[in-house]
């Protein structure tokens, strides 16, 4: 389970951009939040995704405290969600080729011997082409980035899955394309889904329930 208690965060204690926020999501639920542009969406995602840590509140992961913690939660909670961001540009380091991108995670976790194959694998499930892992991220187009942040996300085979507004710059069909990767990665796996967005059809097609920024922050 994924527990968001009564959460605020932000970037200045004075003003948070996130105040008393509540969330709970089971085992391989879906949920989709949606909310007005500026209204916290991104930084609550930051907290689920254990990479942001709250001024206030309560984070649990399956069963374990993450809140409390100095600077960052452990690695190895940390590990158990993976995150596809807005801007895959802001997001993905310029200079490495996208098969170090996707290995990222893999070889920050030691796991280099297995990383080439894993890469491929990887590659083929997101639907991005062999060809294109020697590119670097300004010689691909926000889709194909957007591709390869989704698979370096699902490197480690994570049991949750962070997306804010993870298709908000892309066509129709590569959004389409983009929301069955997931899927199939959770109908395989049973990974739980936090999907933010602002766009009601997307959001109430893709996910199994959807809630509003109003519905979760109580003050
Ligand atoms: P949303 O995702 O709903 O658009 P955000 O969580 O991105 O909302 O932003 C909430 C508030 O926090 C906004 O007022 C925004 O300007 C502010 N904010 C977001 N990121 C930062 C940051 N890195 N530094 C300072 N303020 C930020
Ligand atoms: P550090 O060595 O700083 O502790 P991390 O263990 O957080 O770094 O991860 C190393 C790299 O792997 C990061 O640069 C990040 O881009 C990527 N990464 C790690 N975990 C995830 C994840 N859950 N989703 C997406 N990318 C991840």
């Amino acid at each position: 389970m994924l527990e968001l208690k009564d959460i605020t965060a932000g970037y200045d204690r004075r003003a948070p951009a996130v105040r008393g926020a509540h969330l709970t999501l089971h085992p391989g639920e879906s949920l989709g939040l949606l909310g007005p542009s500026g209204c916290g969406k991104s930084t609550l995602a930051r907290v689920a995704a254990l990479l942001h840590r709250p001024d206030r509140g309560t984070v649990t992961l399956d069963g374990h405290a993450v809140t409390g913690f100095s600077h960052r939660a452990p690695r190895s909670l940390r590990t158990s969600v993976g995150v596809v961001f807005q801007q895959p540009r802001l997001a993905a380091d310029p200079r490495l080729r996208l098969r170090d991108l996707v290995a990222e995670p893999l070889r920050a976790t030691g796991r280099r011997t297995e990383a080439a194959a894993r890469v491929t694998e990887l590659a083929e499930r997101v639907g991005l082409g062999a060809d294109l892992l020697s590119r670097r991220p300004h010689e691909v187009s926000d889709g194909q980035l957007q591709r390869a942040c989704l698979a370096r996300a699902l490197a480690l085979r994570p049991r949750w899955l962070v997306c804010d507004e993870m298709t908000a710059m892309l066509d129709a069909s590569t959004t389409a394309g983009l929301v069955a990767v997931v899927e199939d990665y959770r109908a395989e796996t049973g990974a739980g889904l936090l999907a933010v967005g602002h766009d009601p059809v997307l959001l109430g097609r893709w996910c199994g329930r959807t809630t509003h920024w109003d519905e979760i922050v109580k003050d």
